[in-house]
């Protein structure tokens, strides 16, 4: 039987050592607020929907901990990521204590009817810590036709007007954006300028390759492609999530890879700070060919 790949955390399927990521310094910790989300896009990687609790919404008095090591391990900036993140009743509370030790904060957002019912209670957070919020926005692509086949019809409409309001209110938002629609780079950027109205921060990232498809990164990748492990987004971050039916929440090794139980690290930041295999075809698609990081 030949061996599998992304079985082994030491040697891929063909024999080669495989690649892994030492931790570095840590930047960025992030919170998956919950993968409750009020849509259900076809292609959403952590498969969210208005049903999926799988990971449970997380509350501002299990966070306490994790901000505290965040802050003795020297981390400037905290994200949240869901599901969206504007579910979590707790959201905005847990975004106020963020700013309020002094992190700066990014929220990902759809910009939908989450985000938008909740404006007085971002508005008022954005008058108690004028800097350090940033939000980013999820424009699949600039047309509507395209966003909508993977978000469902009228979803565009609905997150260009979330994303006009909170341009014009004076939030620090921007952009995320998908390569799935093949184009030049500037066309892409020109597109959402028409789209939006303006020039925004736009950042684009990769799709997620077919497991199959994908080659297993060995140590020798990282010096044939140019690229070193200090880039990748585990090297620098964690992520941290309530799975459903846990009493405690658990730290996986970055945002991508919320399931899959080899990327668990450990219950504390600092138990998860230790070497990632990269084991997973993710870790090849979006991170190490694809280029991708959901770092700031
Ligand atoms: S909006 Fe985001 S979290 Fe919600 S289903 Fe779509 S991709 Fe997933
Ligand atoms: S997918 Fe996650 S574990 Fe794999 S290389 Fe990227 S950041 Fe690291």
């Amino acid at each position: 039987m030949p061996a599998a790949k992304w079985a082994d955390a030491e040697t891929t399927a063909q024999g080669k050592s495989r690649a892994v990521v030492p931790p570095g310094a840590l930047k960025t910790l992030w919170f998956n607020t919950g993968t409750r989300c009020n849509i259900e896009c076809a292609n959403c990687y952590i498969e969210s929907s208005p049903r999926n609790d799988r990971l449970e919404y997380l509350k501002l008095t299990e966070i306490r901990p994790f901000l505290d090591e965040a802050r003795e391990m020297g981390a400037g900036e905290i994200g949240f990521t869901g599901g969206e993140p504007f579910m979590n009743p707790d959201l905005l509370a847990m975004a106020g204590e963020c700013l309020g030790r002094g992190f700066s904060v990014l929220i990902l957002t759809n910009a939908m009817a989450p985000m938008t019912n909740r404006k007085a209670e971002l508005l008022a957070l954005l008058k108690r810590h004028e800097r350090g919020l940033r939000l980013r926005v999820s424009l699949d692509h600039h047309t509507a036709a395209a966003h909508d086949a993977e978000r469902g019809a009228g979803a565009f409409d609905k997150a260009v007007t979330g994303l006009r309001w909170l341009l014009d209110t004076g939030f620090n938002a921007s952009v995320a954006g998908r390569t799935f629609v093949e184009e030049d780079e500037a066309v892409a950027r020109e597109g959402y300028r028409l789209a939006i109205g303006r020039e925004v921060e736009l950042t684009v990232f990769p799709e997620m390759g077919v497991a199959g498809e994908l080659p297993e990164i060995t140590t020798e990748c990282w010096g044939l492609l140019g690229k070193a492990p200090e880039s990748v987004m585990c090297a620098s971050s964690r992520m941290v999530v309530k799975r459903r039916g846990e009493e405690h929440p658990a730290v996986v090794a970055c945002t991508l890879i919320p399931y899959d139980a080899r990327f668990e690290l450990g219950r504390t930041v600092r138990e998860s700070w230790r070497p990632v295999a990269l084991q997973h075809p993710h870790c090849a698609s979006f991170c190490v060919l694809g280029g991708g990081s959901c770092a700031a």
